[in-house]
């Protein structure tokens, strides 16, 4: 074990520098060394990234810099460790007076090494008034707003700017003023396990939100979050190869995989050692982040299973800021709710180990075709109807069809396939499976050019047929929904499905779909939603709008998408579910579309018990219901209970009986209510109406007195997260981007 000095070092810059905030640092130019900032290197079986701990002895450390401020840095289970405002029921956002102060920050930055990156969002080089404005980086971002590269590389970017408020949108000459919007304050660039503790127990003892970041794929934009310290988690870049891995229930290869792998990384490592990795058809996709934790459907699921079927045990930094392993021996809760049970929710992957498979061939197909001149409205439907009839024939033989079906210009509807995945067979074998589809497409008067190859290696088959996916389009929100077997098998189920599937589109709407299941079984035990176990289609459907739509257009559209659109494809599939990795933000009853019931109920038993204060939030994730909505809301008593406040029959009686005066004044709580709930400064508050009563035995009436009671501190649309555990409080999402509020 070696001591770390460089803490001491940063100690002088730091004393040199006095110029207020942590300063931002370059993307471009960070540093790469794995072993920065306060913390010790451990032996053990770790990747690279993980090895650098911190230890009881790194704590010492941090207490001959500050003593006064070390112990906000130490793990949970430590004696002196100290904490601000932990008991509050909300956490600390910037302007609060528990807000960390400048030096508190810079004593984080100065603990990981000069690893915390003040967040300057990623559109802000095209704005005058965050001293970022450069003319070139602007036209840099514009140019490459669609690639998903562009976004990776930056600390707080999402791919989908709906989820952070479209705050700071990159222009030529946009209009307004670049703020932080939804993006946290803050954002660790993680080199190593120790910096992950330190943010995590600063972040748990200054009571502060605290958001991952991998990639920024996620559809709703879940590693994003205003007023939040971020952890970073790109540099994670390790993955091992192990040639014979033994657990209790598996002997073979497996791979060990760094928490920022992305997929065209992994299975670049499975290709140069042999084997087959069982992961996303995107390229960028992180794949132990937030694939992993949530699932993960794969062009090999239909042959292996969901990607979190072949975790083999994880290393995990969990909210008391320990670095543990969870496997089927140890920690066993934790690793089954971090296979399938979703991202952000239980504590900080670095790091998976799965299975590999050998090595497979695989073949390929793309092609199109539209309505036109040929192709009817009627035989187009037919087309479409003939093959999501055959779906079991193609699911029971491995293959994955990735489709698109969408409405082109002047009235058109396209359908496009990119691509037909099929694992394990030639092309020879390929094409004998759709003949019978092909033929019946012929006989409609469908045509459409095949691009097809054969490829001896999975990695030769995904790169061939998966093209780079777009993304940034501040145009389109999404919902979905998984599909059973039987709806494709029972004749009556499935024309109600074709019908359900069409009128979507119909109405205006595109679907994404793809031909899937979640694998032959027997499954293994873990919290992959029990909706992917007998799904023979995952369906994203998509409602689209102008790219600068106001919030109220893009709130009609989306409730037309949720509650209009969607009700035909839950009433076909009752008791069925979706994908929470790529899922509709206002999915209603969550808990059993993304968990299904029975596991929702275990997984909020071992959230309790891993993250009992907390730190850990996902917009829909496991026990974000008890969050209370950042916006506040609006709220009314009803006037049933304002009667029974005021007692009228009461009154009617004084006034038989003849008495005079004023038979009751006061506050009447019950009737005050109209107004706004929210939260400020760590409380919840109200604003709104409240009333005095004066009520008369003469007139048999009552005088309201009214005045407007404003105990909120600020505007009241604060984008203040809240982690209110109060569970008397009606059960509202949390929002941390304007979208949420608007929705
Ligand atoms: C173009 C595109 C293609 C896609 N293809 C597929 C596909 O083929 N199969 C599929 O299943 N899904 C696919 N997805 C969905 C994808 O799985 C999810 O978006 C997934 O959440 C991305 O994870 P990430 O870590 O890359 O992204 P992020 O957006 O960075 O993170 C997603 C969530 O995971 C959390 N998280 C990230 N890292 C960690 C960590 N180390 N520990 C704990 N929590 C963490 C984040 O906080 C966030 O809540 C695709 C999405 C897009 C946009």
């Amino acid at each position: 074990m070696q001591a770390n000095i460089r803490v001491l070092g940063s100690l002088l810059a730091l004393l040199i520098s006095q110029n207020g905030a942590v300063q931002a640092a370059g993307v471009d130019g960070r540093d790469d060394t794995a072993n920065s900032g306060t913390g010790e290197v451990v032996q053990g079986n770790y990747l690279a990234e993980e090895k650098f701990q911190l230890t009881d002895a790194s704590l010492t450390h941090l207490a001959d810099v500050d003593p006064e401020h070390a112990p906000l840095f130490y793990p949970e289970n430590t004696v002196d460790k100290r904490s601000l405002g932990s008991s509050a029921k909300c956490k600390n956002f910037p302007g609060d007076a528990l807000w960390p102060s400048d030096s508190i920050w810079r004593l984080l930055d100065l603990f990981t090494g000069g690893a915390l990156i003040k967040t300057v969002p990623i559109g802000a080089s095209c704005y005058n008034n965050l001293g970022a404005y450069d003319k070139a980086r602007c036209s840099h971002i514009i140019d490459q707003w669609s690639n998903s590269s562009l976004h990776i590389a930056d600390p707080t970017s999402v791919m989908w700017p709906l989820y952070q408020g479209r705050t700071c949108q990159p222009g030529e000459s946009p209009s307004g003023k670049c703020s932080l919007g939804g993006y946290p304050s803050y954002v660790v660039d993680a080199h190593n396990v120790a910096h992950l503790q330190l943010a995590i127990n600063f972040a748990r003892s200054m009571n502060l939100r605290l958001v991952i970041k991998n990639t920024g794929h996620d559809f709703n934009g879940r590693s994003a979050g205003a007023g939040a310290l971020s952890v970073w988690m790109q540099r994670f870049k390790s993955i091992q190869y192990l040639k014979s891995h033994k657990t209790k229930s598996y002997s073979g290869p497996a791979l060990k995989v760094g928490a920022g792998v992305i997929g065209s990384e992994l299975y670049e490592a499975a290709e140069k050692y042999g084997v087959t990795a069982v992961g996303g058809e995107g390229m960028s996709v992180g794949y132990a982040g937030g694939y992993l934790a949530g699932g993960g459907h794969s062009p090999l699921s239909p042959l292996y299973g969901m990607g979190a079927d072949q975790i083999l045990s994880l290393e995990v930094v969990t909210a008391d800021g320990r670095f543990i392993t969870a496997s089927e021996d140890q920690n066993r809760d934790l690793f089954w709710a971090l296979s399938g049970g979703g991202g952000s929710t239980y504590g900080v992957v670095t790091s998976y180990t799965v299975k590999a498979f050998p090595k497979i061939k695989a073949a390929v197909m793309s092609f199109s075709f539209s309505t036109g001149k040929t192709v009817s409205y009627d035989a187009f439907w037919a087309a479409v109807r003939a093959y999501w009839e055959l779906l079991p024939t193609f699911n029971d033989a491995g293959n994955y069809e990735y489709w698109t079906l969408l409405h082109g210009e002047s009235d058109t509807l396209n359908f496009g396939m990119a691509p037909w995945f099929a694992p394990n067979h030639t092309l020879a074998e390929l094409k004998a499976l759709v003949a019978p589809l092909f033929s019946a497409w012929k006989s409609l008067g469908i045509q459409f050019n095949v691009v097809e190859s054969e490829h001896d290696s999975f990695h030769g088959a995904w790169a061939a047929g998966f093209p780079r996916e777009t993304v940034g389009r501040a145009s389109t929100k999404t919902a979905g929904r998984l599909f059973p077997r039987e709806n494709f098998q029972d004749p009556t189920k499935f024309n109600k499905t074709f019908d359900a599937l069409k009128s979507l589109s119909d109405n205006g709407g595109g679907l994404i779909g793809f031909g899937i299941t979640g694998g032959p079984g027997p499954y293994p035990d873990n919290a992959v939603n029990p909706a992917w176990r007998d799904a023979a289609m995952w369906a994203i459907s998509v409602v689209d709008f102008p790219e600068g739509s106001s919030w109220e257009f893009i709130a009609q559209r989306s409730k037309t998408l949720t509650n209009d659109w969607m009700k035909p494809w839950r009433d076909v599939t009752p008791g069925g579910g979706a994908y929470a990795s790529e899922a509709d933000v206002t999915e209603p009853n969550f808990k059993q579309s993304f968990y299904g019931a029975a596991k929702y109920e275990r997984l909020l038993s071992i959230k309790d018990k891993v993250d009992p204060t907390g730190l850990f939030y996902a917009l829909q994730g496991v026990g974000s219901d008890r969050c209370l909505k950042q916006k506040g809301t609006r709220f009314r008593t009803p006037i049933s209970s304002l009667r029974q406040s005021l007692n009228m029959s009461f009154i009617a009686e004084q006034r038989e009986s003849g008495a005079h005066g004023i038979v009751s004044a006061g506050y009447v709580p019950e009737a005050t209510d109209v107004g706004y709930e929210g939260v400020s400064r760590g409380r919840l508050v109200r604003a709104g109406i409240s009333n005095f009563v004066l009520c008369f035995y003469e007139l048999g009436a009552c005088l309201f007195i009214s005045w407007y009671l404003l105990t909120c501190a600020e505007n009241g649309v604060q984008q203040r997260p809240c982690y209110s555990r109060r569970d008397d409080l009606p059960v509202l999402d949390m929002s941390k981007s304007a979208v949420e509020l608007a929705l």
